[in-house]
């Protein structure tokens, strides 16, 4: 960030993929306001409670204590007066209520930090994350190595059978992949497949009650 004069805040994005480094790059900045004996609080939302009841932990393992919202606007209600740095984590499940919460911090004075997916498994813009990005004055993207060829990797490739936009898991469930290896309509096949084998023993059966 360049010098910034007076009491003005402003909104840092940190997007990117699964396995990106989103949360150790937040956890890096927040750490190093904390060094420099800034006012800091962390939130994230309360569907992602892998790893920890609260505190962001990243899949490195790096921790820092956090308050768990549902809601992005709950976190107007929780930041204290004398805040001077705000964390968020995982804002992509927070709603259309974070931007305006952001955006209303910031003109409060605060330095806000925010981290998220920027686009879902099948590769679409995942709001509200756009929306931030547009009112931010900062952003950061990251990528992965794909886990299939180890080119820079933009997208969470979703390994399960669900069309869920959101279905909360860590490595087995997703992987980081390059744009030529992800494959949007996966989850979707794998339903598919899931199904026929659902159904296979019925056929089996009935094929024997035939013969
Ligand atoms: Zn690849």
């Amino acid at each position: 960030m360049d010098i910034v004069k007076g009491n003005m805040g402003w909104i840092e994005v940190i997007v990117g993929p699964m396995f990106s480094g989103k949360s150790e790059e937040l956890i890096r900045r927040l750490r190093r306001a904390e060094y420099g004996k800034q006012r800091v609080q962390i939130f994230k939302p309360v569907i992602d409670q892998r790893y920890a009841k609260s505190g962001i932990v990243s899949h490195s393992g790096l921790e820092i204590p956090s308050e768990l919202i549902g809601a992005g606007s709950e976190i107007l209600e929780r930041v204290a007066a004398r805040t001077e740095v705000v964390g968020i984590d995982e804002a992509q499940f927070l709603g259309e209520g974070i931007v305006d919460a952001c955006s209303r911090l910031a003109e409060l004075g605060k330095r806000v930090i925010v981290a998220g997916l920027d686009t879902d498994f099948m590769g679409r813009p995942f709001e509200p994350m756009p929306r931030l990005l547009a009112v931010s004055e900062e952003i950061t993207k990251l990528l992965a190595i794909c886990m299939r060829c180890g080119n820079p990797a933009v997208h969470t490739q979703r390994l399960v059978a669900s069309e869920e936009l959101i279905v909360v898991g860590a490595t087995g469930m997703y992987e980081a992949r390059c744009r030529r290896c992800f494959e949007p309509q996966l989850a979707h096949q794998k339903i598919e497949e899931e199904n026929k084998q659902a159904t296979a023993p019925n056929l089996l059966r009935a094929r024997a009650g035939s013969s």
